[in-house]
């Protein structure tokens, strides 16, 4: 079988070679042709086509600690996938490995101690589930489909961010198989810094197959906040909002969501594809609190709905989510940090979304106070904390042919924002990675010579490599 190298060459692997690794192992090995290998490939971004010619669907930690080592012996990409949301593509090898942890996905909940063990494969949605049994949550993202591997691996932005800050504040350990096919457990005790690099370093230091999260008591109602005026008003509703959250306890976490009306059933229809302004928030103190705390954000001008009111927390958890199948969108997202989100910017906001070629996803700009900005840059690989909003720019789209002008038209309105910032963004949502070494050296400042460091002790030759990724030092 003809197999793509680290390099990018190809090369020809033995039959024999490959007949005795897949003997070796447990787990399902796709390749093309077979039942199952299109369905395994299908990620999130419907941009890409991508063919592995191995994918593993591990489902024990020696099924990936042989995947490894055979991709490391023979020279071959290696992919690893999680939940599959990278719109960047990286979690799919073209023509080499993919381990696919999928089928990975226990989430083991101790109630008494707080904590949970969660698989390398799990979804943002089976966490919360299995945490909220025991009206308990780990602190993850928006959409339910996530995976909680690449979105702790970043970071994680959620609704409890506020409170308890981001997934990697929450981390306890991981167990993580390294590019030696060692199997390592990594805490603040024990392979420190590996520890520190995972949070926030992405999938750079090798394949995490649990992730060991401290749980919080949330719920099972709390109050979501989810006014909606017409964008024809955003000037004013957004520097109300802007004002407003300023002075909010770390309780409540805020996104502003800028969108036209998508047919969900969630939307009554006379308001389905217009242009509107949702001042989304959640509030994970009581429900009387919550109620009390948002009726401003209600009141800021003429609405045009509103989604408020006390909500389980799984049902909010999911309320973002696409109700189009895997893969039938073609996604270009990116973002930056702000450090000020001055009446300027909220122009240059405001016009982007007017002009904006490719509706099907919303913008948003989150307030980032509260627990998670009051984390010292050095604490975590991810990096500096200090500003105050981060705005994402994501355009989705459904016709290929529209696929280079919607790039570069969200490229170069992103850009406008760059005088607002100082130029970091959120590497979990950083378009195709297209800047490259320079994009990720920005985005950890202080951090990446350490992060360089820790990458050649633990994996000098780079295998680990599909990510946004950390050259060895
Ligand atoms: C619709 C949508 C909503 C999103 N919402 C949020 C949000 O609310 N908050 C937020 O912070 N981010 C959000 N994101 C960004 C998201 O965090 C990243 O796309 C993240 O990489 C997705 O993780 P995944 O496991 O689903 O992805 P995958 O594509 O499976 O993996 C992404 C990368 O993570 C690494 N990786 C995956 N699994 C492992 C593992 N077990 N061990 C080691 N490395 C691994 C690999 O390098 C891989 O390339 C969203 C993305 C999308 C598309």
């Amino acid at each position: 079988m003809k197999m793509a190298t680290l390099e990018g060459s190809r090369k020809t692997i033995d039959d024999a070679l490959i007949k005795a690794f897949k003997n070796s192992i447990q787990c399902e090995v796709l390749s093309e042709g077979e039942s199952d290998y299109d369905e395994a490939r299908v990620i999130y971004n419907g941009m890409f086509n991508i063919k592995p010619a191995l994918i593993v669907r591990t489902i024990t930690v020696d099924d990936v600690v042989k995947t490894v080592n055979f991709a490391r012996d023979n020279n071959i990409l290696l992919a690893v996938k999680g939940g599959g949301h990278s719109v960047a593509g990286k979690c799919l090898s073209e023509g080499g490995i993919t381990i696919d942890l999928r089928p990975m996905n226990d989430v083991q909940v101790d109630p008494e101690a707080r904590t949970a063990r969660v698989g390398g494969g799990t979804l943002l949605g089976e966490m919360d589930k299995a945490t909220q049994e025991y009206g308990l949550a780990a602190p993850g993202g928006i959409v339910s489909d996530t995976g909680v591997a690449g979105l702790t691996l970043g970071a994680g932005f959620g609704w409890l961010r506020g409170k308890y800050g981001f997934s990697i504040d929450n981390l306890l350990s991981v167990d993580i198989v390294t590019a030696d096919g060692q199997f390592r457990h990594a805490s603040v005790s024990e392979n420190e810094d590996l520890f520190w690099a995972v949070r926030g370093g992405s999938g750079n230091f090798g394949v995490v197959t649990t992730f060991e999260f401290r749980l919080h008591p949330v719920g099972p109602e709390l109050m979501f906040c989810g006014p909606m005026y017409p964008a024809e008003n955003a000037k004013s509703i957004i520097a109300q909002w802007r004002d407003f959250v300023t002075q909010a306890p770390d309780e409540f976490s805020s996104l502003l969501i800028m969108m036209t009306v998508p047919e969900f059933d969630i939307f009554p229809e006379e308001i389905q594809g217009k242009d509107a302004i949702m001042l989304a928030g959640v509030h994970c103190g009581t429900v009387e609190e919550g109620g009390r705390f948002i009726k401003p954000l209600r009141e800021m001008g003429e609405l045009l709905f509103d989604l408020s009111g006390p909500k389980k927390y799984t049902e909010i958890q999911s309320m973002f989510d696409s109700p189009l199948p895997q893969g039938s969108m073609i996604c270009y997202f990116t973002s930056l940090y702000l450090e000020t989100f001055n009446d300027e910017a909220v122009d240059t906001l405001i016009k982007s979304f007017d002009e904006r070629p490719a509706k099907l996803i919303p913008f948003l700009v989150e307030d980032l106070r509260g627990a998670s900005m009051r984390v010292p840059a050095d604490k975590t690989a991810f990096g500096d904390r200090s500003a105050p909003y981060r705005v994402e720019l994501n355009s989705a789209w459904l016709d290929p042919k529209e696929s280079d002008s919607n790039i570069v038209w969200t490229r170069e309105n992103m850009d406008k924002f760059k005088s607002f910032s100082s130029g970091r963004t959120y590497l979990n949502h950083s378009g195709l990675n297209e800047e490259g070494e320079e994009l990720v050296k920005r985005a950890y400042g202080v951090n990446y010579e350490r992060l360089r460091q820790i990458k050649k002790k633990y994996d000098p030759g780079n295998l680990f490599r599909l990510n946004q990724n950390i050259s060895p030092a």
